[in-house]
């Protein structure tokens, strides 16, 4: 196998990859953009429906004109940010990119105002390709203050809850704690502890969480605070940006609507005992009466150490996505072939993995370290994932449809976890092998759809708090945190008495104007569950479907999306195939017991 299989190719992206036409090109950019602000600005509202066409195919086209430069000068940086031109570039990049952001926030501003004042445009023939990004403008327009108003908002938050979560980050990211590792004495920050949370050895791990957890819970005061400005602060402004409920913004934001969203917790709290038989079976993995919660994300004793070379993890996972589709397998053996996934390990390269679309290459490319684990091929998968997703999108919509929300995102690179699991459930010689894989996915399962299902229920609960007046310091929200945490686990986990801290260090709580931001992990997962058991019940037949599907971008909600396929996402029902399929798992997971 040759190294270079595994570096990506970027210059595909530009004409050129000199530094000085890449720094032109981002120039040339810039002015593109300044045009269009000096035709447009402040006229919007006197377009018809084909100067509105117009005006977006226009800006659609720019996007794709500079998408290649642009995605250059990241990729470069976030694959070794030690070499001097790439973070030159990186920057150069990101100073453009903030400027185009500010220079044409005014064509959304005021198509709104538009829109508001005939809102007939919306369901114009000329405008049928932008009708949803166009409804979703409307959907806002309600909830929009006057422009002084939307200034002081701006002022007040830059010191108010701004401030807040920003407290919380640097709080958290200077406690220093003090552990005892291989009989010498180490004091290490948060980032560098919680990487004993996944230590083979027990009692490291159950020190890590003591030492971090009490720590944090000295600090109740700073952390409540936070969470009560943050939250009371959101409080007011549903009052005065008329938000009916406290999760209103985020069911805009994600686009979908509350009846899905109650369907979909209530399913999760009706199966917490699916979990729960989850939890046990895992307790039985690791040779333990019962878990702790310094249990759930520890490796398993016995996981096979079974590696697997770049040429192994291609074959495997091309094949996986092959049996589900040939164009699908052909799409990824092409990303392959032209080198656009980037797997070597190498000094300043970012950490973790992520896929970025390039939509005017119809194509994608995909940053990961790959180290041989299981663990490795199963990134690879989900990545490439978002990538059919992005072959399919870029070949039917124009770029604004491609803004797929946090909800669906995930629906093509989670159906390809479980396109691998098959195949590898197939291929599996022994128990432990089918352990190690049945639990790999399992785990992220009740992770997604359980452990972040109880931060929900926390978040909905200090809004109602919140509303009977109640004033919540930290025991109070620690005794939230507990019970939204018993609904789902039950009595399966045995829980240090510090995890009732365990809210303090989760940003989502306090990110200023980004509440409700968990649902929609949990929907994605139990979306792809429920569908890939639509795959199972309907075979082949499904396939065309779940490429409609990929391939509609965010052209449509996610509710209408799956209505037109014949499901109906704020049913029940719906949810429950995907409680059936995590059951189907589980089932597995046990007969490898008794066989
Ligand atoms: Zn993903």
């Amino acid at each position: 196998m040759s190294k270079e299989e595994m570096i990506w190719d970027l210059s595909q992206l530009v004409e050129s990859t000199e530094p000085a036409f890449i720094q032109k090109t981002l120039d040339s950019m810039m002015n593109e953009i300044k045009k269009i602000r000096e035709q447009y600005r402040g006229k919007i509202e006197s377009l018809d429906a084909k100067g509105v066409l117009y005006l977006l195919e226009l800006r659609d086209a720019l996007r794709l004109r500079f998408e290649g430069v642009v995605n250059y000068c990241f990729l470069m940086y976030a694959a070794n940010s030690t070499d001097d031109v790439a973070k030159q570039l990186n920057e150069a990049a990101r100073r453009a990119m903030m400027n185009v952001n500010q220079a044409i926030a005014f064509v959304d501003l005021e198509l709104g105002k538009l829109l508001a004042a005939k809102p007939a445009l919306v369901k114009d023939a000329v405008l049928s390709e932008y009708r949803h990004y166009l409804e979703r403008l409307v959907r806002r327009v309600p909830h929009m203050l006057s422009e002084t108003e939307e200034q002081l908002v701006i002022v007040k938050d830059k010191n108010g809850i701004n401030a807040w979560e920003q407290l919380q980050s640097d709080w958290l990211s200077t406690r220093m704690f003090q552990i005892e590792v291989d009989g010498e004495t180490k004091t290490l920050s948060y980032g560098a502890i919680i990487g004993f949370y996944q230590s083979p050895n027990r009692d490291l791990r159950k020190r890590a969480y003591q030492t971090v957890y009490e720590g944090l819970g000295k600090d109740d005061i700073v952390w409540a605070s936070a969470v009560r400005a943050v939250c009371e602060d959101h409080t007011r402004m549903c009052q005065m940006r008329k938000w009916p409920t406290p999760m209103t913004q985020s069911l805009i934001d994600n686009d979908v609507d509350e009846q899905a969203i109650n369907s979909l917790m209530k399913t999760i709290e009706k199966n917490a005992g699916i979990y729960q038989r989850y939890l046990r079976l895992k307790a039985k993995l690791m040779n333990l009466p019962k878990l702790a919660n310094y249990d759930l994300v520890a490796p398993l004793p016995k996981a096979p150490s079974a590696t697997y070379s770049w040429t192994d993890s291609r074959r495997e996972v091309t094949a996986a996505y092959q049996e589900f589709d040939e164009q699908f397998g052909s799409w990824i053996d092409e990303m392959y072939t032209r080198r656009h996934l980037d797997g070597e390990i190498r000094k300043g390269k970012t950490s973790g993995a992520f896929c970025s679309s390039w939509l005017a290459g119809k194509s994608a490319y995909i940053l990961q370290s790959f180290n041989g684990r299981i663990m490795d091929v199963y990134t690879q998968a989900h990545e490439l994932g978002h990538a059919i997703h992005d072959y399919l999108l870029s070949r039917t919509q124009k770029p604004s449809n491609c803004e797929v929300g946090s909800c669906a995102a995930e629906t093509g690179s989670i159906f390809g976890e479980l396109l691998l699991t098959e195949r590898l459930l197939k291929s599996s010689k022994t128990n432990e092998e089918k352990q190690a894989i049945l639990a790999i996915i399992l785990d992220e399962f009740g992770m997604a759809a359980f452990q972040v299902s109880s931060r929900v229920f926390l978040e909905k609960k200090i809004y109602d708090s919140i509303k009977e007046g109640k004033f919540l310091d930290g025991e109070a929200i620690a005794k939230l945190w507990v019970e939204a945490r018993t609904k789902l686990c039950g009595d399966a986990v045995d829980w240090l008495d510090c995890m009732k801290w365990e809210w303090t260090k989760t940003p989502h709580y306090y990110m200023a104007n980004y509440r409700f931001y968990n649902y929609p992990y949990v929907f994605a997962q139990l979306y792809v569950y429920a569908l890939y058991r639509l795959y199972k019940e309907e075979g082949k037949s499904f396939t065309p479907k779940l490429k409609t599907l990929l391939s509609a971008g965010s052209s449509k909600s996610p509710r209408e999306l799956a209505t037109e396929l014949g499901y109906d996402i704020a049913s029940e029902e719906f949810w429950q195939k995907a409680m059936k399929q995590a059951e189907e798992f589980l089932n597995m997971l046990e007969a490898t017991f008794s066989g």
